[in-house]
């Protein structure tokens, strides 16, 4: 990959050459962007032939004949998130729900439309699940009931760790065999590859909501998924029929963030360490959520607690939200400001009463993401919000 390296590099060094191995012999330095929709071809056979290629979700060599097949841009990106995450193939999507819908799609092609998940999950992709809306079935399990929920026509086994909001983690080698042949898919947003790489625990596919620490700034919507090469062929149908293609603008500057993904998250979750500790010992918050403080956590798997914390309050949660003044107080997370929300509210406004309580979100719930301020100023903005929160009870 680079010259003069025989060994794989670092994956600092990965996430910022990934991606860019021709731009010098292109006499570029930043990534072309090809803004182009249709690709001119004068020979129309050749065109048919390699049309009906890409139809059936390979990449054939040459331009992509009609933008929603390919473009090289966005290819860039989805290259080296495969490298970053060790997987063949990456496929990239409009969004995290439009990569987590063609994983659907091609398992209810497949004839096998049961699919197993473990709660909690972001509260779309459970709303996803529960409603049925793309004909899958869903069971939900725990990671003890998992093997036990598996039935022939199961296509397809769904977790987050961290999960989204309580930072819950599970063992993804021991589900990876509680899956059989049955292909385990894992959410990895939240941990990111700096942190957490599931093919190396044994998970077959791995998505990512892009919107988050890939973009890392808050201003680019995308999904992506790294997998084997045949079932990426089967993304590669679903977002060719749907439409669901990354905008090449917005493949760009993810292949951008990529390059910062792994200073950022370190710095970000050193920051969230020290938070979750002083959280810990405060008289307004009743409880914690961040995996670097659990001790029965899995190993060899986090490295290190991530980015993410949540934490629930005896006052009032919506009142430490109207209360912040450096925090942005918004939906979202993985960007450079830290963000901070009520998933009761939002991120899991949409998932049912009840299976919210079960899955451990509660209303004094809030959710943390953090950004690269100082810890000192987050500090100083979350305790006086604290304040306010507890005030509001009081009063
Ligand atoms: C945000 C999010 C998604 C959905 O991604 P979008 O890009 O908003 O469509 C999926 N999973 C997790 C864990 C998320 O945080």
């Amino acid at each position: 990959m680079l010259d003069g390296v025989n060994s794989k590099p670092d994956f600092d060094t990965m996430a910022v050459h990934a991606g860019r191995e021709d731009l010098v012999e292109l006499g570029l330095h930043a990534p072309p962007l090809d803004l182009s929709t249709t690709y001119p071809a004068r020979d129309s056979r050749a065109e048919a032939a390699r049309l009906e290629e890409f139809a059936e979700g390979a990449r054939p060599p040459g331009q992509p004949v009609y933008a929603r097949l390919d473009n090289p841009t966005v290819g860039r990106f989805e290259r080296a998130l495969a490298e970053l995450e060790g997987a063949e193939q990456a496929v990239a999507f409009a969004s995290g729900m439009a990569a987590l819908s063609a994983c659907l799609l091609a398992t209810v092609a497949a004839g096998r439309p049961h699919v197993v998940a473990v709660r909690p999950l972001y509260g779309t992709s459970d709303h996803l699940l529960a409603s049925g809306l793309l004909g899958t079935r869903v069971s939900w399990a725990t990671p003890e009931t998992l093997a036990a929920e598996l039935r022939p026509d199961t296509g397809l086994v769904l977790v987050e760790t961290p999960a989204n909001p309580t930072l819950r983690e599970h063992d993804l080698r021991d589900l990876a065999i509680a899956c059989g042949e049955v292909p385990l898919l894992v959410d990895n947003t939240f941990a990111t590859p700096v942190l957490q790489r599931p093919i190396e625990c044994g998970a077959d596919i791995v998505l990512h909501s892009a919107t988050k620490f890939l973009g890392g700034h808050g201003d680019v919507l995308g999904g992506v998924v790294a997998c084997r090469e045949g079932f990426a062929r089967s993304l590669r149908q679903m977002r060719f029929v749907t439409g669901a293609t990354l905008h090449p603008l917005a493949g760009y500057l993810l292949l951008r963030g990529l390059s910062t993904l792994p200073v950022r998250v370190e710095a970000a979750s050193a920051t969230a360490h020290e938070l979750a500790t002083r959280l810990a010992e405060h008289p307004a918050v009743l409880r914690v959520h961040y995996p670097g403080l659990d001790p029965l956590r899995p190993r060899g798997q986090l490295r290190g607690g991530g980015p993410l914390l949540a934490f629930e309050v005896a006052g009032d949660p919506h009142a430490v939200i109207g209360a912040v003044r450096l925090i942005t107080p918004a939906v979202s997370l993985g960007s450079v400001d830290s963000l901070i929300q009520h998933p009761a509210s939002l991120s899991h406004h949409i998932v049912g009463e009840d299976d919210r309580r079960n899955a451990g979100i509660s209303e004094g719930l809030l959710r943390l993401s953090i950004g690269l301020e100082h810890v000192e100023d987050l500090w100083a903005d979350l305790s006086a919000a604290l304040e306010a929160g507890a005030a509001r009870r009081a009063g």
